[in-house]
């Protein structure tokens, strides 16, 4: 199945993406695909009632906007340097173990919605990356149990500032936080759709011209290495992303560097996961925005 999210930023509809390329729409069986949806075995269940209602469902228009397919998770963990090729374009060394960090939950947004710079960026960065979206609750997951912990896979790309990142000190997360860094799906492809994560086709184009093109077959940790580990040193819950790092072709990677400037067309794809577009926007104060407008108290 693939899963998607349809409507109004924040009020979104659960539906699914059918074979026929139609949309359904299955908020008259379900609520939201969330923790909750994930934890008690959402997917059976929707799978089944869609063998008895997909006829009779209703359709939805494909001008819809999407969402993300998924509704905020508890986190968003990603993992850095995770190709052979980019930790090379980085001028970093091939890590011993994985590079782990975080993205503030707030980022994520639809596949084909605008990319905010956020105030102050000057290097506005993209990544195409596979996410892994979690079913299954689980800590200290052996590597070859991780797959039963996975409910499915998302196209995303890992918007990042790399002077947040990289030269304001402390923590990775400064750069990969802000509202709209994290544009996912089209749609969660559910893991029996991917049963082979090891070799699918990646590409991002930025104003129609090449800049990542490559498979996932260059990843140094694979997919049930990944669950594993995180799991480590965090409870992993339903509906957590993990998202598993970037091939070669990053702006930082050119020489000389090049980045994202308002006005830019970002697209990409993965193999069976569809593809998504965003347009660059610069930053503006919008109405009912929290910054700085509380009176002095
Ligand atoms: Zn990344």
């Amino acid at each position: 199945m693939k899963l998607i999210r349809f409507g109004e930023p924040g009020r979104e509809t659960p539906g699914l993406l059918m074979e026929d390329a139609t949309l359904l729409d299955v908020s008259p069986f379900l609520q939201d695909y969330d923790e909750a949806f994930f934890a008690n075995d959402g997917l059976t269940q929707l799978k089944q009632w869609l063998k008895e209602n997909a006829a009779s469902a209703p359709r939805v228009a494909t001008s819809v906007r999407l969402g993300s397919p998924i509704s905020r998770p508890s986190k968003i963990v990603c993992i850095g340097l995770n190709f052979r090729d980019h930790a090379k374009e980085s001028k970093m060394e091939i890590p011993e173990e994985p590079v782990i960090f975080f993205k503030a939950t707030t980022s994520l947004v639809g596949p084909n919605d605008d990319l905010i710079m956020p105030k102050n960026a000057q290097k506005l960065d993209w990544e195409v990356e596979l996410a892994v979206v979690i079913g299954e609750k689980g800590s200290y997951i052996e590597r070859k149990e991780a797959l039963k912990h996975v409910a499915g896979y998302a196209l995303h790309n890992d918007y990042s500032e790399r002077v947040f990142q990289l030269e304001r000190g402390g923590q990775w997360v400064k750069g990969k936080s802000a509202d709209t860094f994290a544009p996912l799906g089209p749609f969660l492809a559910t893991y029996d759709e991917i049963p082979d994560t090891g070799h699918l086709g990646m590409w991002l184009k930025v104003n129609g011209e090449f800049r990542q093109r490559s498979s996932t077959s260059e990843m140094i940790f694979d997919v049930p290495t990944l669950v594993s580990y995180v799991s480590q040193f965090m409870t992993l819950l339903p509906g957590d992303i993990i998202s598993t790092g970037t091939p070669a072709g990053v702006g930082l990677g050119m020489r000389p560097p090049q980045y994202l400037k308002a006005g830019d067309v970002v697209e990409l794809g993965i193999d069976h996961l569809g593809e998504a577009r965003q347009r660059v926007v610069a930053w503006q104060l919008a109405t009912g925005d929290t910054v700085s407008t509380h009176p002095a108290r």
